[in-house]
């Protein structure tokens, strides 16, 4: 059904050999994140030491994964790619499309009716080309993929920027776009800057209330959402060995809440106990055979400042449990400052919604603690103040937890079950009663940018561990600390909740009747993929067109965008969702969440045809239909967030030629290079004040675009003035000819046919 053995053996078997060649090339003991990557390089044999941070490597992937809303552009855009069968073993996984409203039965129901179009679309073309397909209800991918098919040393990517949550098993996996998706299935290599690496060694014991998650929201308050950009955060030490695998999950799985390009964590018995119980002993057993190779080398953890580009250190004995927000998830707050920290911001105090799931925080572990919590609530007289929802992260997980009594106690709370999906953590939440009220939910996901949940802007998003979630909710209170404060029963007495207590993995192991998977056809020639051209959610791609070999002249702003700038704000998730394979479409939802640097408005900026102000994909298209070529400026980090690479493609197709940007997060600019565009940087950080909002810009050596060498763009102004701005840029040969081919997928067709 699942994973695939044969190619498991062949990676463990080429392992030790490479593992061996890299150590005396770099002439020093290895990482495990180095073993890792030196063991997957898409030339067998390298003569090469690369260079942390600037070197571009080729990597060959042992699998994919994808979820439904990124995997129509993938797969959309595979169909192009001219192949009968993906190269490497590749799933789709139906999870995002889903709402959370009513309860799974009643909301599956609906979403099979709603988004019915596009799940048949990706089952019957996932069918046709060799790919797994995991059903709607299945699971939450990272979830299913933790289950199903990661496995220590292995090297995964995913089109969704939580793919990292693999490295709980030891994996190196990375979120990706769709284009670099279908590089892999297509058989090509994997292109990635060779990444710096941040240790982050974990000593002590956790005890009380502090639980996994409370490391990673450590981790993120100390580094940012910036901080670990460009690197893998391995983790290691005694405290490592004492976390549980969906434990080591959860942590790797928020690394990308620091930009981190993954996080990992070696074998070790936790993971062996986890494989067992998931039904992989073969895999425990070839991993054991090897087992050194499957973690860092002694000599790097004993001294670890010296093989690391930045070490952090955290005692799990003294770690604090953690809230972290609003709005962002590096605003780290351990719990005994929460209160005075929220009452000093005006944050509101009373908490409408405690929310347990997401792929972050939704295996059994993690459902039998915040269950042990519920149970408190029942035995000692409370009620909670206020509503559950609650998201399994898979069949498995769910079934299992039903048969041992684990959502009865929740339900025991009115809690409403929700599908095994995303749901609320991707804005896919119909909440009742939901408007524009200022008000605080808490929740066990990973991200609380603004509206992510439920779409309101000033729903004021906490992150925690899942018991946290489950105490604060029964409270009601955004600031009660369970460890030190009580709370009043139906009798009228103070009570203090206990610390919880929960089965890192079920006594009577897992359990599932049906798990959702579908396996594809042997061969899928006659299988027929169908896409009507009538269809508001899917339309087959046309190339985009190759660079004319010009400087690019004349172009205009389009919008200088004002601080935070993510892929959501880029091309916004909630409703937006089902237009995800309809390029066309989902273009309508182009930058309406960035702010506009001119007015500090959002979808507002001046349309320099016309003089008056209109939404962004409004402006984008008439200059489009005008033949004027469009820019867009950003500030840091520009494009954090998920992997979608519609958050490149839209503007691309809205006649967007550059992004112009202080800094980028790493897959966005990756993204915009997929799709032929210029991701640049500006050499000096102050010349963003200089671009004006009626700017003409012209490229002045766009024709000399060579690997290292910045590019001169001149912005001329509205009273004739200009200035002249150096723009640096990250792209080697490969990729200016992918920007030269008009995108990635251009160039791969254009070889094929040669
Ligand atoms: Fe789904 Fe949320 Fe996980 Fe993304 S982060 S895969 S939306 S549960």
């Amino acid at each position: 059904m699942a994973f695939d053995i044969d190619m498991i053996k062949a990676v463990y078997n080429r392992m030790p050999a490479r593992v061996e060649a890299a150590r005396k090339l770099l002439g020093k003991p290895l990482t495990l994140s180095e073993k890792i990557l030196y063991s997957h390089l898409w030339e067998e044999s390298t003569n090469e030491a690369f260079v942390r941070g600037k070197s571009y490597v080729d990597f060959a992937p042992d699998r994919v994964a994808m979820q439904d809303a990124t995997a129509q552009m993938a797969l959309l855009q595979f169909m192009q790619a001219g192949k009968d069968k993906v190269a490497v073993p590749s799933t789709t996984h139906c999870d995002h499309l889903i709402l959370a409203k009513q309860g799974a039965d009643k909301d599956l129901k609906s979403s099979l009716t709603a988004s019915g179009e596009v799940f048949n679309f990706l089952e019957s073309v996932s069918n046709k080309y060799g790919i797994g397909f995991w059903k709607p209800g299945a699971g939450i991918i990272h979830q299913v993929v933790l289950e199903n098919y990661a496995f220590p040393g292995g090297m995964m990517i995913g089109t969704d920027s939580h793919t990292v949550n693999a490295g709980g098993l030891g994996m190196v996996a990375i979120g990706v776009g769709g284009a670099d998706a279908v590089d892999v299935m297509a058989g090509m290599p994997w292109e990635l800057k060779f990444p710096k690496l941040i240790g982050v060694k974990l000593t002590g014991k956790m005890n009380g209330w502090t639980a996994a998650k409370d490391v990673i929201l450590k981790v993120a308050g100390i580094l940012t959402v910036k901080g670990g950009t460009g690197a893998i955060v391995e983790y290691f030490g005694p405290g490592a060995l004492s976390l549980s695998g969906t434990g080591k999950g959860t942590i790797c799985n928020m690394g990308a809440e620091i930009g981190a390009t993954t996080s990992t964590f070696g074998y070790d018995d936790a993971m062996e106990r986890y494989l067992r119980t998931t039904d992989r002993a073969d895999i425990a057993d070839l991993a054991n055979e090897i087992r050194p190779h499957l973690t860092g080398d002694p000599e790097v953890y004993a001294n670890p400042e010296q093989y690391f580009d930045q070490v952090i250190e955290i005692d799990l004995s003294t770690l604090e449990p953690h809230v972290n927000g609003p709005f962002t998830p590096d605003r780290a707050t351990p719990v005994s400052k929460m209160r005075a920290e929220a009452e000093a911001n005006g944050w509101p105090m009373d908490v409408e919604w405690g929310l347990i799931g997401s792929c972050t925080n939704s295996s059994y572990e993690d459902l039998s603690r915040a269950a042990s919590i519920a149970q408190q609530a029942v035995d000692k007289g409370l009620t909670t103040k206020a509503d559950f929802g609650i998201n399994p992260g898979s069949e498995q997980v769910r079934f299992t937890a039903e048969r041992d009594g684990l959502l009865q106690i929740f339900e025991d709370l009115d809690a409403t079950i929700f599908t095994n999906a995303c749901g609320p953590c991707i804005g896919q939440w119909e909440r009742a009663g939901n408007n524009e009220r200022v008000n605080t939910i808490v929740h066990s996901f990973n991200r609380n940018f603004s509206k992510r949940a439920d779409g309101n802007p000033n729903t004021h998003a906490f992150v925690t561990s899942p018991e946290m979630v489950a105490a604060i909710a029964i409270s009601g209170n955004l600031g009660f600390n369970p460890i030190t404060d009580t709370l009043t029963n139906d009798k009228g007495e103070e009570v203090k909740l206990d610390p919880p207590v929960g089965d890192e993995l079920p006594d009577k192991g897992f359990d599932v009747e049906e798990n959702g998977y579908q396996a594809p056809a042997e061969d899928g020639s006659n299988v027929q993929v169908i896409v009507s051209p009538d269809s508001k959610r899917l339309q087959l791609l046309e190339p985009f067109d190759p660079w004319d070999g010009k400087n690019i002249t004349g172009a205009k702003l389009l919008i200088k965008a004002f601080g935070k700038c993510t892929t959501d704000h880029i091309s916004m998730a909630g409703p937006w969702l089902r237009f995800r394979g309809h390029l066309d479409n989902i273009s309508d939802n182009c930058l309406i969440g960035a702010v506009n640097a001119f007015g500090q408005a959002t979808n507002k900026v001046k349309n320099q045809i016309t003089g008056e102000y209109g939404p962004v994909p409004a402006t984008a298209r008439q200059y489009k239909a005008e033949g004027i070529p469009s820019i867009v400026v950003g500030d840091h980090n520009y494009g954090e967030g998920s992997s979608r690479e519609h958050a490149a493609m839209e503007p691309r197709f809205l006649g967007v030629k550059a992004v112009l940007v202080k800094s980028f997060a790493r897959i966005h600019e990756t993204n915009l290079k997929k799709q032929g565009m210029l991701g640049l940087t500006f050499a000096d950080e102050s010349d963003y004040d200089k671009i004006q909002e009626d700017d003409t810009i012209n490229f002045l050596d766009l024709v000399d675009f060579a690997p290292g060498k910045p590019l001169t763009i001149e912005f001329i102004h509205a009273d004739g003035s200009k200035d002249i701005v150096l723009a640096n840029h990250t792209y080697n040969e490969a990729q200016i000819g992918w920007f030269k081919a008009g995108s990635a997928l251009n160039l791969i067709k254009q070889e094929a046919n040669q």
